[in-house]
């Protein structure tokens, strides 16, 4: 295996529980393909193997301390591992692999009943695809497997985006079970993977408290208006910007004996500056909405677009009603999050109490020395 040698920095950040090594942090490595390579200090002593990605800034992802073989035995262990770790979700649409929080850089593998989709995010992990492909297909057993290898984070790695099947049949929708629901997953064309599966406990939550009139913000497929209407809310009204996310909501409430969603295809920022201005209240909100701070320049004006549905949002709370409310922008942190939570609820003129600190569920391992595993944060507020 070929020996890159890796700089102090570098090795600190190693020693720090990351495993990411930037170009910078490496020696020389001109001409090296990507693949499995083996860390030296600059004494040349083994610091254990590493994906190697030829043309990204992050440009190795430690996996294994040096005398461990990364062969097809240890990709099935680790993925194994992986499964072992959600072994009491009942849920069959769930999360089998996390990238870093599973110990498995650029690697995800989401189940939905009997279908798998993997996403294979670095030219590292690329040159050992069909350890992997073998690897799930040996654990899971599932019917089908697809790579959703069209992320845009691949143009990073020279990779081309690409959809493809790995083996058996994927459908076009993909039917799977999340608490008391029976919901569909789109494999091919869905967003992530096929549905936002890193709110599967945070949909319980709501679903629990759910009751009267709720607004679901940014609904998608109906993540959190489902199990809404379940839990018992009388009427909710969905709101997406995109007419054929509600229509498979439409669809799934149908399928699930649901009714009282009314849907609105329309822009949130919008229609909820009009709607606080109106005299309509809810029992529950929530404000999911996709990620605006796609880097550190855009945390100020991501921030300030939190801000103003957040404080929108609080205004149109009944007495007594809830407020869920999350950012799944990695570079707006946890405090930031928090910091804009008060300047809303100090602006909105209502009481909040923060009832629950939330995150993504537990099938999203989130690892203490690598933030990055955890970009998903939340809240629960009431309005008192
Ligand atoms: N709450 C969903 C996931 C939401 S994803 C769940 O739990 O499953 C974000 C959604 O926001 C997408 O469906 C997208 O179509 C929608 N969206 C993006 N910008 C929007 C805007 N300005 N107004 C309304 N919806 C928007």
């Amino acid at each position: 295996m070929t020996s890159v040698s890796i700089t102090p920095k570098g090795q600190a950040r190693l020693r720090a529980g990351h495993p990411w090594i930037y170009r910078s942090d490496l020696g020389r490595h001109d001409g090296i393909e990507a693949g499995l390579v083996r860390l030296v200090d600059e004494r040349g002593k083994g610091l254990g193997s590493a994906l190697f990605s030829p043309h990204s800034e992050i440009r190795a992802r430690w996996l294994a301390p040096e005398g461990v073989a990364v062969d097809a035995a240890w990709w099935l262990a680790m993925i194994r591992a992986a499964a072992l770790r959600r072994r009491g979700i009942a849920d069959s649409g769930h999360r089998v692999v996390h990238t870093e929080g599973d110990g498995l850089p650029s690697l995800i593998v989401d189940r939905y009943g009997d279908v798998a989709v993997a996403q294979l995010l670095s030219a590292g992990l690329e040159s050992v695809r069909g350890q992997i492909v073998d690897a799930i297909r040996e654990v899971l057993a599932p019917a089908g497997l697809l790579l959703r290898n069209d992320a845009p984070v691949r143009d990073k790695e020279r990779l081309p985006r690409e959809t493809t099947i790995a083996f058996g049949e994927i459908p076009k929708r993909a039917a799977y079970s999340e608490g008391a629901l029976t919901l569909e997953a789109a494999p091919w064309t869905g967003q992530k993977t096929g549905a936002y599966l890193d709110q599967r406990e945070n949909h319980q939550l709501v679903g629990r408290l759910a009751s009267g009139r709720c607004l679901d913000l940014f609904c998608y497929h109906g993540g959190f208006a489902l199990p809404m209407l379940k839990g018992g809310a009388r009427e909710v009204v969905a709101l997406d910007s995109s007419g054929e996310a509600l229509r498979v909501l439409e669809g799934s409430a149908r399928a699930n004996g649901l009714s009282g969603v009314t849907p609105v295809e329309a822009d949130a920022f919008d229609w909820v500056r009009d709607a606080a201005a109106g005299s309509d209240r809810y029992d529950v909100v929530v404000i999911d909405p996709p990620a605006f701070a796609k880097d550190k320049v855009s945390v100020e004006r991501a921030i300030a677009g939190y801000k103003e549905l957040n404080l929108r949002g609080m205004r149109l709370l009944a007495s007594g009603g809830y407020l869920f409310t999350a950012s799944c922008s990695y570079h707006v942190h946890r405090g930031m999050f928090f910091g804009m939570l008060a300047e809303a609820a100090a602006d909105s003129g209502r009481r909040m109490q923060l009832v629950e600190i939330r995150g993504a569920g537990a099938d999203h391992p989130e690892l203490v020395t690598v933030p990055e595993t955890g970009y998903l944060k939340a809240a629960l507020l009431r309005a008192t």
